[in-house]
């Protein structure tokens, strides 16, 4: 399959309050976003022409720079009005959405109070490609080489570029051994979750997914388990042992990017996605198309 690089396509790109030309988004190579990590971005889903949880991934966009001490200079209402206007210019109705904010190029050190903050957005086609069938056939995850670190080792709430530095690496190194994504344990060696997407486990009808106090409690994340919940499955959030993956029916991962994605191998432990995964992802599908449906006579 051709790559069509990400840096050399048509549409338009909203810059620091203004839509350009894609080609022409770009920044000096003296930015302090390239250098220090100073850069957060969020990850979302435009599904027939709505933003899912829109209002809640500018929300965290915000709250991710404040944790790595900026502002973002736009409100959560510009925020929002930009990424139509993004879609609208591409003219995307089923895509993703990448926002980013990073610190320029003013202070070219640790330090760097005063540089300005430049936030970015683009957008692109990516409608949800699998039927059911092929979904659920589940993907094979290998086990990470690095863990998710502890809460006082970084700013683990925050949707921030750097802490994705570990994720492609543990991603690099299991795909060399034939797995689709990387399963990361944490500083404790509980389970955590993917390089990029959350982990729930099927027990015996029940729900379990790892506590999120090292690691980003995912938009997705938290509406699986409302939905769960109103589906009538008892649904438990705590630190899980790897070793009880020996007890576990059904696992799946949830992200924006990942939707429900069933997971059929944990380093060498098979798995059958199931009934459960296959109820939730309805669900989920349904809830993201809500606005689709008229309402009922
Ligand atoms: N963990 C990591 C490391 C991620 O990159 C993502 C994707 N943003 C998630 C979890 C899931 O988050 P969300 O459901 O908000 O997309």
């Amino acid at each position: 399959m051709a790559i069509i690089p990400f840096d050399d396509r048509d549409g338009f790109i909203w810059m620091d309050g203004k839509l350009v030309e894609w080609r022409q988004a770009t920044t000096h190579v003296l930015t302090h976003g390239l250098h220090y990590g100073s850069s957060v971005f969020e990850g979302e889903r435009c599904y027939a022409g709505k933003i899912f949880k829109s209002h809640e991934h500018n929300v965290r966009l915000h709250k991710s720079a404040e944790l790595l001490g900026f502002d973002i200079p736009y409100s959560v209402e510009e925020l929002e009005k930009a990424k139509y206007e993004v879609l609208h210019a591409n003219n995307i109705t089923n895509g993703y959405l990448r926002p980013v904010a990073f610190r320029g190029s003013e202070m070219m050190a640790i330090s760097a109070q005063h540089s300005t903050v430049h936030v970015a957005i683009a957008a692109w086609e990516w409608p949800s490609m699998y039927s059911m069938e092929a979904k659920m056939k589940g993907i094979r995850l290998g086990m990470a080489p690095y863990k998710r670190p502890s809460p006082e080792t970084e700013p683990v709430a925050s949707k921030a570029a750097g802490l994705y530095m570990i994720c492609t690496i543990s991603k690099h190194a299991v795909e060399k051994q034939g797995f689709d994504d990387a399963l990361m344990l944490d500083y404790r060696g509980y389970l955590a979750e993917a390089t990029g997407a959350n982990l729930f486990l099927i027990i015996d009808g029940e729900i379990h997914t790892p506590t999120p106090d090292c690691f980003l409690n995912g938009i997705t994340r938290q509406t699986i388990i409302a939905l769960a919940k109103q589906l009538g499955y008892n649904v438990h959030e705590r630190h899980i042992q790897p070793e009880e993956l020996a007890r576990v029916q059904e696992i799946f991962l949830t992200g924006t990017a990942a939707e429900i994605t069933p997971v059929s191998e944990v380093a060498g432990q098979k798995f059958t996605p199931g009934i459960i995964t296959q109820s939730l992802i309805e669900a989920y599908t349904a809830l993201t198309h809500a606005h689709t449906k008229t309402a009922a006579a």
